[in-house]
Order: C-alpha cells, then structure tokens, then sequence
C-alpha cells in the first residue's frame, strides 16, 4: 500500500502548517488561559474550508478524503490540541455520522451548515455512568405521536456549549431488541430544542480551549425526521463512527509528538549548559531522536489506517492500532519534551507544558488504551 501523500496532499499539508503557524499558534497560549477558543480562529479555519473537508461538494464539502482531514488534524495538533480536537470533534464525530447515515433531506438542512463551519456538530454518546461499556445507556426516547421525548444526562461532551454549536447527536434506547438488550437509535438534537440543557464547563487537566460539557434532556422534543439512520442500528452507527475517529485522534497524537520534536530541537540547539548547546550532551539528543521516532512510527500507522479506510477496505484493526501506538507515544514525547526544557518546561509561556497537559487525554477519549488492547487482542482470535 502507498502511503506517499499525492502533491494535492502534501501542497494543502503546507497551507495548514502556515496557516497553524501564523494563525494559531501565536493564539495558543492565551486561549489555553482564557479556557476560550478565539472565534476568529474558528472562521478562518472554515474560510480555508476544514470543516467540510471530506464531504463532497455537492452537500457543501470541499471533496477531498479522510486522510486528508487527518492532515489538517496533525499539523494544528503540532502547535495546538485544543484547535485540532475542536476540529476532529466537529467533523470526524460531528458531521461525518450525518453524512454516512442521513438522508438527502438531512443532508440539506444539517450539514451544509456544518460543512460551512457556520455551526459545529457535537457526539453524545458518553454517559456519567459509563463511556467504554457503550452498550449500556440510560438516555431514554420514546415516541409520543411524531416527535421523539428525550430524557438522560451525556458526559463529557465536545463542542456543545459554544455560540456557533448547532447540533448534538445522541445515542439513546428507544426500546427492547428481541435478545433483550436495549434498542439503541441516534437522533439529531439541535441547539435550543426544548428540554434540551447544555451545563456546566468541566476543568480540564488539558484541552483548556476545547469546550467539554455535560448535556441535559429533560422531555426534550424533537420531530421524528431527527432520527439519523434507521431506529436500532444507534451502537452501530456510534461505534463505525469511533472507528473512524481513532484514526483522526491518532494523527492528533502525531502532530503532538512533531510539536515536541520541534519544540526541543530548537531548544536544544539555543539553551547552554557548561558551556555548550545542551544538544551537544547525548542524553539531550537521545531523547529527542526518540521522539523524532515515536512522530514518524505514529505517522505511519495512521496514514496506513487512513489509506484503508479512504480505500474502502477493512481498517478497524488498524485504526485500533495507530490510536493506540500515537496516544501513548505522545504521553511519553510530552514527558520527555519537558525534561529537555528543564525547569522552563514547567513554565506555561513554553508550549511543551501545554502539550503535557494535553497529551493525556489522547489515551482515553474516543476509546481508552485498555479497550484498544482488547481490540487488538480480539484481531488475533484471543
Ligand atoms: C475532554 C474529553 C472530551 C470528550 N469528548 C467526548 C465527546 O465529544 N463525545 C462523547 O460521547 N464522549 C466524549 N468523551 C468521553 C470519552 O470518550 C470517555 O471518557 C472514554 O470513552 C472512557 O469512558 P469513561 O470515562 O466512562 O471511563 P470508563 O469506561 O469508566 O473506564 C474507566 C477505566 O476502566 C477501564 N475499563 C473499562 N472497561 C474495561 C474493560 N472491559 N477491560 C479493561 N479495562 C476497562 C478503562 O480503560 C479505564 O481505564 C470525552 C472525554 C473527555 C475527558
């Protein structure tokens, strides 16, 4: 398999890095502080057209593949998580199960909006209770005449609690399969419905910028032309959309690892100690060699996985794979990274503290790295 990006590719993989370096980047910190993204940000994100990166452009989208979503996701990630999680979250977890499982009708009225940028997309599928056991949840619809009735609590949810959020989708039983386990159906909750309550900002160990909150539906109505995909085939849906996720969470992870690569090679080469470059003392250059490893193995792996998935073949091992590789080489470049910095690496103006804070999350959200490892494990008949 060809994992060469094409000129396309790598010429658009350049608009990013200039567009993360001269945009984003210089924002990075203060949005971290003020735990906000700067909206100017986001519409110059949906002026070069990320948010409706893989979708076609007859429903609005820009035509281009998954992988190259994944693109636009590593180089923000390379100066900022928070920016790339808004983005990841909004269209691989957002918009995507709305262009996969919707019809023609709710690809009109929903996702062009999204694909646009003028609103975000939101994945509710976590609950208090429980997010690796996604089969168990209390979130209820019933039908009363033709409108659904919500009523449950999500957690942890991304992109729902700011001005341009448009829409949640949320994962909810909405009666009893014949095995005896719930029927689980998705169904498209716009910002505003009635019931619908968006609470509280979590405070987070990292992604300060990227909005996390939990959600509240309390005999929350929506119209029964909300149901994304057919009624039952929810878990189904939620869980192709994960698998999809991980891939563009692992590119994440990459684009974290090169920051920590860039961050520390510049600093090494400026920062003296007895006399010399501290990228003169082998310890120093070591660890930065291993980081420049972990960057370009975690590269590999979701490119292969992105590749499969663009090339309509079987990725979810693959997808299992390089979530699992990137999150934990990114953990691991994070903690190095601020070794190399010494003491200024625990100090916020240097981005390497953030991208510690950061990294952490990559081993949990969209499926922790014990799950992967079940998996994994599951591919190898175990
Ligand atoms: C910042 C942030 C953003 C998020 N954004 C979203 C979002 O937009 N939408 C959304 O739906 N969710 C979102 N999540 C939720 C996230 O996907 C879950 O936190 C994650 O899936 C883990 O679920 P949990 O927190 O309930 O942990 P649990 O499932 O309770 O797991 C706790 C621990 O038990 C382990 N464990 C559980 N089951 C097993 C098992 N069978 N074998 C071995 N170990 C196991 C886990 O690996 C973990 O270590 C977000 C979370 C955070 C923190």
């Amino acid at each position: 398999m060809d994992l060469e990006l094409t000129p396309e590719q790598e010429e658009f993989r350049k608009i990013v890095r200039a567009f993360a370096e001269e945009v984003v980047a210089p924002r990075a910190e203060a949005m971290d502080r003020a735990e906000e993204l700067d909206p100017d940000v986001l519409d110059l994100m949906a002026g070069i057209g990320l948010f409706g990166l893989p979708f076609p452009e007859d429903v609005g989208g820009m035509g281009a593949d998954y992988l190259t979503l994944c693109l636009a996701v590593e180089e923000l990630a390379r100066v900022d998580s928070s920016v790339a999680i808004t983005l990841e979250a909004a269209v691989s977890l957002g918009a995507m199960p709305i262009w996969r499982f919707g019809d023609s009708e709710q690809h009109r009225r929903w996702l062009r909006p999204l694909a646009a940028g003028e609103r975000l997309a939101a994945f509710g599928l976590t609950e208090p209770g429980g997010g690796s056991d996604a089969g168990s949840l209390r979130t209820r619809a019933a039908l009363d005449g033709d409108e659904w009735v919500i009523d449950g609590t999500k957690a942890f949810i991304t992109n729902a609690g700011l001005d341009r959020s448009g829409l949640v989708t949320v994962a909810a039983v909405t009666g009893e399969r014949p095995d005896g386990r719930g029927e689980i159906t998705t169904i498209i909750v716009p910002a505003g419905a009635p019931g619908y309550r968006v609470g509280r900002k979590y405070r987070k160990v990292g992604w300060h910028a990227s909005d996390t909150r939990e959600l509240v539906f309390e005999g929350c109505r929506v119209p029964v032309a909300n149901t994304l995909g057919e009624r039952g085939s929810g878990l189904a849906n939620f869980l192709r959309t994960l698998e999809e996720g991980r891939i563009a969470v692992a590119a994440l992870a990459t684009g974290l690892c090169q920051g920590c690569v860039d961050e520390c090679t510049r600093y090494a080469r400026e920062r003296q100690a007895f006399g010399q470059p501290i990228a003169r003392f082998q310890a120093v250059a070591f660890k930065i060699a291993d980081m420049e490893v972990r960057a370009h193995t975690s590269r590999l792996a979701w490119l292969r996985a992105a590749a499969k998935l663009d090339a309509g073949q079987p990725f979810s091992r693959e997808a299992a794979i390089a979530k699992l590789h990137a999150s934990e080489a990114a953990v691991a470049s994070a903690r190095e990274a601020v070794q190399v910095h010494g003491g200024y690496g625990f100090i916020e103006e240097f981005p390497v503290a953030r991208f510690y804070r950061d990294a952490k999350i990559l081993e949990i959200g969209e499926g922790t790295s014990e799950v992967m490892r079940i998996l994994i494990a599951r591919s190898l008949g175990l």
